[in-house]
């Protein structure tokens, strides 16, 4: 449920709104409606942290109460979170490791795992406290409950749990009935995020099987297991392998080696990277790219990304996952050659470019 507050506003808006709509600068209203309600905003998607907590090393878990403004998010999906990192608004995604149910109707979870040196999941597990509030996007995200299939293999790694955590947390509150085995790897069991819930899920919930996968944990505990994904180590772990569709959750390295591990051994394959795969260095001589809009023209490396290009020179624009997923990060480019990074196909038809996953290989102009 919206927070009070800002339900106050969409009362306000509601009335006032068609009047003084047309004249009011949602800024200035924003600015001093927070001095009232860090929640209150015109028409921002806002999140107020409510609660915090460590969910294992490195990882902390932040409860949100939306306001009005932030579109559902269904269990599963990911949303972008904008936050201020020493004045520089940056975004990133995350899935929300909870969506409502125990949380509080209408709250969500982030589970964020800090990475060395990265900016805003060291902010977020580190700096961030209850009270604070966040700025969401739109939730975008096709790894929901899907009442049609009946047997699931939820596989993560690291924080990849998140969206499977979710799911299964729906499922627990009898949102679905189907027989879900997930296997989690981590490092060590430090690393593992819910753990006692999973246990509990695993003894308690009909249908739910976890399996805890240690890569580098001198001594396991009965029930765990180790090694990295192999067919040997599928198979032992589910026998029914071949029946189960599977949602997949980790590194980009860790789903490529499993959709490549899994090819035609499943019902069916889908599967969410948190991180590109990685690439071969970037050796491309400079070419010139001119920003339409601000009239600016750098020279960036052909064949490296344009979103972090552009970003390393000062210029910040609008995006999302990261991952080519969300499309946030979409802008025209109006002239030159760009090649998609995922897939390596080249454009030089005039057209929509995803800049998070795009690079020049020519001089281009984009609409920026
Ligand atoms: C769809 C989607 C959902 C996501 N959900 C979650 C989630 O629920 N919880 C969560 O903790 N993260 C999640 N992520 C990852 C998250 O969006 C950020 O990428 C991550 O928090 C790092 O951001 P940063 O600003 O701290 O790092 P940056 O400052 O952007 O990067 C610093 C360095 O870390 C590397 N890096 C970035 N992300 C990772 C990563 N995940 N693992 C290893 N190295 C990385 C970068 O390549 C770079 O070298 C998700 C990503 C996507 C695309």
């Amino acid at each position: 449920m919206p927070d009070t507050a800002s339900v106050k506003t969409g009362a306000l808006k509601r009335l006032i709104g068609p009047v003084i709509g047309p004249v009011i600068d949602p800024v200035a209203f924003d600015f001093w409606a927070a001095k009232v309600n860090p929640l209150l905003s015109w028409e921002r998607p806002l999140a107020r942290v409510v609660a915090r907590q460590v969910a294992a090393r490195d990882s902390v878990t932040l409860v949100l109460k939306p306001n009005r403004h932030v579109p559902p998010v269904q269990a599963g999906q990911h949303v972008p979170v904008t936050v201020e990192v020493d004045g520089v608004r940056l975004t990133r995604s995350y899935s929300p490791s909870s969506v409502g149910g125990k949380r509080g109707k209408g709250c969500l979870a982030i589970t964020v795992k800090r990475i060395p040196g990265g900016r805003v999941s060291s902010h977020l597990c580190q700096n961030v406290r209850v009270g604070d509030v966040l700025e969401l996007g739109e939730a975008f995200g096709e790894m929901t409950l899907r009442p049609e299939v009946p047997r699931w293999l939820y596989i993560a790694a690291g924080s990849g749990i998140t969206p499977l955590m979710s799911l299964l947390r729906a499922q627990a509150a009898g949102q679905s009935r189907a027989d879900v085995t997930l296997l989690y790897w981590a490092r060590t069991r430090a690393d593992l995020c819910f753990l006692d819930e999973l246990r509990h899920l695993d003894s308690h919930q009909p249908g739910v099987r976890v399996h805890i996968i240690l890569t580098r944990e001198a001594a396991l505990l009965p029930g765990e297991h180790s090694g990295r994904p192999d067919a040997a180590l599928l198979t032992q772990l589910v026998p029914d392998l071949a029946e189960r569709r599977v949602y997949a959750c980790g590194t980009g390295g860790f789903v490529d080696s499993l959709r490549t591990l899994l090819a035609d051994q499943v019902a069916g394959f889908d599967a969410e990277a948190f991180t590109l795969p990685e690439r071969a260095a970037v050796a491309g001589a400079p070419v010139q790219v001119t920003l339409r809009r601000s009239g600016r023209v750098l020279d960036i490396p052909a064949g490296e990304a344009l979103l972090p290009a552009l970003e390393a020179r000062g210029i910040h624009p609008k995006h999302g996952c990261r991952m080519g997923i969300c499309n946030s990060c979409a802008c025209d480019r109006i002239s030159g050659t760009s090649e998609n990074l995922n897939t390596g196909a080249t454009q030089t038809e005039p057209g929509v470019v995803r800049i998070c996953i795009s690079a020049a290989r020519s001089d281009m102009t984009l609409d920026l």
